[in-house]
């Protein structure tokens, strides 16, 4: 095949080898050490099953579709009404939002919204990302060619970093006035940082000042403790003029291997909301009636509380994490708010080589902060994710490796 046919821009993407240089070294690792039961704090997928009242309106959905009078067809490319209303209604006006279902796209993931929302701006947008952060921002702007060249430093020429660390208690700047894009994600994946409502307030003014748009991923909205908090970006005003939202139910219900997710374009962007439509409707196909109707669960009063309980014993792992790293000495971040805790490494130590120092001594598997950007040099990303017991079992071998 001649390149030159190719997207050049996929040969700038950085290499994947972090993860599957993990798997190579774990699978080295057991087999090295047959009798060592590996615990892995590193995975970010979800690892409690799906609650009941999720479960019973799946079944129910699926009897639905046995005969001919409710089976369903090909449904809305933008999602089925009771999905919209209920996201509507449980989402939003539940926080006294005022969001109707017009401006809700259910999809089937929040990870190809956010990969795919940029194809609605110019290639020539300049585009601002956190450091570090969840990679799909950075390489769906690099496929789409708005990222410029690769640099010595793992960054690329044309965006903008936000800089996201202890020094600035992980409240990102806003980037220079050229720029048009500018992604969020609190709480932080990997930091589990949250943003402050005094720095989301500051990015709304100054988006609409620079007229950017804000691309706000809450994936991890159902995580937050604290009513305080900000759960929406909707919550700041003047946010609907200028912020697109992404809400997942893969982390808030376990529909990680389920799929469903909604994006919200408000009203107020009227243009950016019948563009994304128009998309939608021509590159999407809908999400499956059974799965709309087990997302819809999730707003029942049931499938709240059985979430909320999953959500807590994932928030227990969080506390064993934080507190067991704490009384060691070391420095954390995150985990309070999120399912993530961002682990400081003493100073001189890189990530990787600390993921090789924690697998030897301790047979416990995290994520080098480096997977995340250039800004993740020097932290380790653990997840809340695991067995509560094995969790335990993980600190008490870190504690003995510190001591
Ligand atoms: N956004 C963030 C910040 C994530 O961490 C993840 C998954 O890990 C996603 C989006 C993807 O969500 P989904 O499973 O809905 O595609």
């Amino acid at each position: 095949m001649d390149s030159e046919m190719l997207n050049r821009h996929y040969s700038l993407l950085p290499e994947t080898y972090l993860f599957s240089r993990i798997a190579q070294k774990i699978a080295a690792y057991r087999e090295r050490h047959p009798e060592r039961e590996v615990i892995r704090l590193g995975i970010g997928d979800v690892t409690r099953p799906l609650v009941p009242a999720v479960i019973e309106a799946m079944h129910r959905a699926v009897d639905e579709m046995a005969t001919a009078d409710t089976f369903r067809g090909y449904g809305p490319e933008q999602g089925y009404d009771f999905l919209r209303e209920a996201i509507a209604a449980g989402e939003y006006a539940a926080r006294n939002i005022d969001i109707s279902p017009e401006e809700i796209f259910v999809s089937d993931g929040s990870k190809c919204d956010v990969a795919n929302i940029q194809e609605l701006f110019s290639p020539d947008c300049r585009v601002a990302i956190p450091d570090p952060v969840y990679p799909v921002y950075l390489d769906s702007n690099v496929m789409a060619g708005r990222a410029g060249e690769p640099l010595a430093d793992g960054r690329y020429s044309r965006v903008r970093y936000m800089a996201c660390g202890a020094d600035n208690g992980f409240q990102p700047e806003p980037p220079p006035p050229d720029t048009r894009l500018i992604y969020l994600c609190s709480p932080n994946n990997p930091t589990g940082t949250v943003l402050t409502r005094a720095t989301l307030e500051k990015l709304v003014a100054y988006a609409q000042e620079i007229h950017a748009v804000i691309l706000f991923d809450a994936a991890y909205a159902d995580y937050i403790r604290d009513d305080a908090l900000i759960h929406s970006i909707y919550e700041i005003p003047g946010a609907k003029k200028c912020a697109v939202e992404f809400h997942s139910f893969s982390k808030s219900a376990g529909f990680t291997g389920v799929r469903c997710a909604f994006t919200v374009i408000p009203r107020e962007m009227e243009t950016l909301r019948r563009m994304w439509l128009r998309r939608q409707t021509t590159k999407f196909n809908g999400v499956s009636y059974i799965v709309q109707r087990a997302a819809a669960a999730v707003y029942s009063p049931e499938g709240r509380r059985q979430t909320r309980a999953v959500i807590r014993s994932y928030m227990d792992n969080a506390a064993t994490i934080r507190s067991g790293l704490q009384q060691c000495g070391h420095t954390v971040f995150g985990g309070e708010h999120a399912p993530y805790i961002w682990w400081q490494l003493p100073s001189g130590i890189k990530s990787f080589d600390f993921f090789d120092r924690l697998l030897d001594k301790c047979a416990v598997v995290g994520t080098p902060g480096s997977g995340f950007g250039p800004g993740g040099e020097g932290f380790f990303r653990l997840t809340a994710f695991g067995d509560p017991g094995r969790t335990r079992e993980a600190l008490r071998r870190i504690a003995a490796m510190t001591e």
